[in-house]
């Protein structure tokens, strides 16, 4: 069996300059995340806002987290003073509160808009024109302790590499038309996309952030 700090070695030497590896450790103990912070991984995801708090309390300061999970608006406030990326932000409503609770602690507070590329109902995240109704209200231009670097999708769960592909290049044809919009508080750099299976082919149509579990950790 291949080590956690062989896996990250492997991973990391075939991504592309400007592609940055997620090591997506939910579930998984702290020890574990110590042998791939070992190896040199600073960035984790994780999908649960208590389980992470308690990860970075234990774990060294200098680890960017990022929340890949869908976030509850009430429960925002226990990573706002350390989360690095939010990247399951799929309302305005949610937008605002993390908005409220960054200007609590005196920060801005990176954010992904979550994109809904999927054929499954239940996936979550933002239509087109959902996406367009929020940066263009007037409510959003007003935030100020937030800022939109991009944009977030999980394609559905299949075995159809074309499927997959094709709403790959869907969010990244979104992702491009909005690349030339500037405000104090949006300015696209990011788009999140691909995870264990599929991020090479996540990669090849345009994406330049992997959220990788499973290669990496072993499954859960
Ligand atoms: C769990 C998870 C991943 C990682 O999945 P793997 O298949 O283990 O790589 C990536 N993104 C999100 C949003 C997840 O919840």
């Amino acid at each position: 069996m291949s080590s956690i700090a062989d896996n990250i070695f492997k991973i990391k030497s075939s991504l592309p300059k400007g592609v940055t590896l997620v090591a997506v450790s939910k579930t998984k103990p702290v020890q574990d995340l110590m042998e791939a912070y070992h190896a040199g991984q600073r960035i984790f995801g994780e999908n649960k806002i208590q389980e992470m708090t308690d990860k970075w309390q234990a774990m060294p300061k200098d680890i960017d987290w990022h929340m890949i999970g869908h976030v509850q608006s009430n429960k925002v406030k226990f990573m706002a003073p350390y989360v690095s990326l939010i990247h399951g932000v799929d309302s305005l409503k949610l937008l605002i509160e993390i908005d409220r609770q960054a200007q609590k602690n005196q920060r801005i507070i990176n954010c992904l808009l979550q994109m809904h590329i999927a054929s499954e109902e239940t996936k979550f995240g933002l239509t087109e024109t959902e996406l367009h109704a929020l940066l263009t209200s007037d409510v959003f231009k007003e935030l100020q302790h937030i800022k939109v670097v991009g944009l977030m999708g999980m394609a559905t769960f299949t075995e159809n590499q074309e499927q997959i592909a094709s709403e790959f290049r869907f969010l990244k044809s979104i992702y491009d038309r909005y690349s030339s919009q500037h405000a104090h508080n949006l300015a696209f750099s990011t788009l999140s996309m691909g995870m264990s299976n599929d991020y090479a082919l996540a990669i090849s149509c345009g994406s330049n952030m992997v959220r990788v579990g499973s290669l990496i950790f072993g499954e859960r």
